[in-house]
């Protein structure tokens, strides 16, 4: 949704200047979101939350009602999700896990490793031999598989198909497979098989690749005479940036997600989306501190920006965004005011790729008046910059908990 809800609005409206930027998360239309995606899901397909998405702990917990367990790619998610949501089941993924991370994993007790190399694959063996537990750890094995349909062309960010540090390559799948289940590792255990293979997909395209992974790994199995039991087929649902009321088709997935858990009796399947998730349940609102023309256009700097914000600068969008006016006035100097009816909103930084949306509508607009941008509810403040230049951090408010 552009327009942001009406509690969101009124905290924009409500805080003080000097409390601003703020993040603006509405943990109510969070859980009315996370309801909907989750009663689009058929049965047998679970449903985990990406964290890298938005990791923060009341976003955590708004989600825990509707999914099935939490995916997380470091270490440092894997300590923080577990005192945010404990007891909550995790799938621990990600290149690059470093020994002392796989075995704060195992101390912990986290039921799925998705497991990104061979070697990966022998050093999680031999660190879960040394456990004091004989309960086998369950492993899926990523693997970087190809689409024929060129899907993943289409998409905004592609971790698969191509060369990537992403997943094992398909040519080691027989020798992990055969690895996983002739006696040489008895304390790991082989659940099914992984593929996050990219970002910004739509429900065609992600169905058309749920489809791909799940027969190339029903044959694998096969080869093997190993019943296949879990396939998680990944996240990258789209959000779409460019049209904020366009959401993913989740009954449309569902629908296709059903048809494939039919034909594979026995078979969980689980998502693990982030964004399309939690983008839409946060704004950052902010006030124009200044308004002025710039050879033939005009600009509107705002308090905070991409140092907060990264996602369009790093994504190359226009932010969607509501300008609330304000019509107090405190100072006596007269307020700058645009001239023009396309006002370009940057931030505070020293670099021209400080710019938050260009040319946006917004005739009229003045310092003191407040802006609130929308989908920043996912890859937003986490993948941000915070300290470039040194200007205070946003606030944070959770509203409807
Ligand atoms: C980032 C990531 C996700 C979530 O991707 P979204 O585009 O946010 O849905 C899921 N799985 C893996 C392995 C990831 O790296």
């Amino acid at each position: 949704m552009t327009a942001p809800t009406d509690p969101v609005r009124d905290r924009a409206l409500s805080l003080p200047a000097q409390s601003l930027p703020a993040y603006l998360y509405d943990l109510g239309a969070l859980r009315e979101h996370a309801a909907s995606v989750r009663s689009a899901l058929p049965e047998r397909v679970e449903l985990y939350y990406a964290a890298k998405a938005n990791p923060e702990p009341e976003i955590l917990a708004a989600l825990g009602p509707y999914v099935d367990g939490y995916e997380v790619s470091s270490g440092g998610e894997l300590a923080h999700v577990a005192k945010a949501v404990p007891g909550r089941p995790l799938a621990f993924g990600g290149p690059g896990k470093a020994p002392a991370e796989i075995a704060a994993a195992l101390d912990l007790g986290v039921e799925r490793f998705h497991v990104e190399s061979a070697y990966e694959l022998r050093m999680l063996a031999e660190l879960a031999s040394r456990r004091a537990s004989d309960a086998p750890v369950g492993v899926l094995l990523r693997f970087n598989l190809p689409l024929a349909d060129g899907s993943l062309e289409a998409s905004a960010l592609s971790m698969g198909g191509r060369p990537t540090p992403f997943g094992l390559d398909p040519t080691q799948a027989d020798d992990a497979v055969r690895l996983l289940t002739d006696g040489t590792c008895p304390h790991l255990e082989l659940l099914g098989i992984h593929a996050h293979l990219a970002s910004g997909l739509r429900a065609p395209q992600q169905l058309a690749a749920a489809e791909s992974i799940v027969t190339w790994a029903a044959s694998l199995a096969a080869r093997h005479g190993i019943d296949l039991r879990e396939v998680n087929v990944g996240g990258g649902m789209t959000v779409d940036y460019t049209d904020p009321d366009a959401r993913f088709d989740w009954a449309a997935y569902g629908a296709g997600l059903a048809r494939l858990t039919a034909a594979h009796p026995g078979l969980t399947l689980r998502i693990e989306p982030g964004r399309a998730l939690t983008a839409y349940c946060g704004w950052y609102a902010t006030e124009v501190l200044d308004v002025k023309p710039s050879h033939g256009e005009e600009f509107a700097v705002v308090r905070g920006g991409t140092h907060h914000l990264r996602t369009p600068a790093t994504k190359g969008h226009d932010q969607p965004c509501t300008v609330l006016p304000v019509n107090d006035w405190p100072h006596p100097w007269p307020r700058s005011t645009a001239q023009q009816e396309l006002v370009t909103l940057a931030g505070q930084l020293c670099t021209p790729k400080d710019v938050l949306a260009r040319r946006v509508p917004a005739a009229g607009l003045r310092a003191g008046d407040r802006v609130v941008f929308s989908l920043a509810g996912a890859y937003a403040w986490n993948i941000s910059h915070h300290d470039f230049l040194m200007h205070p951090r946003p606030g944070f408010h959770f509203l409807c908990p």
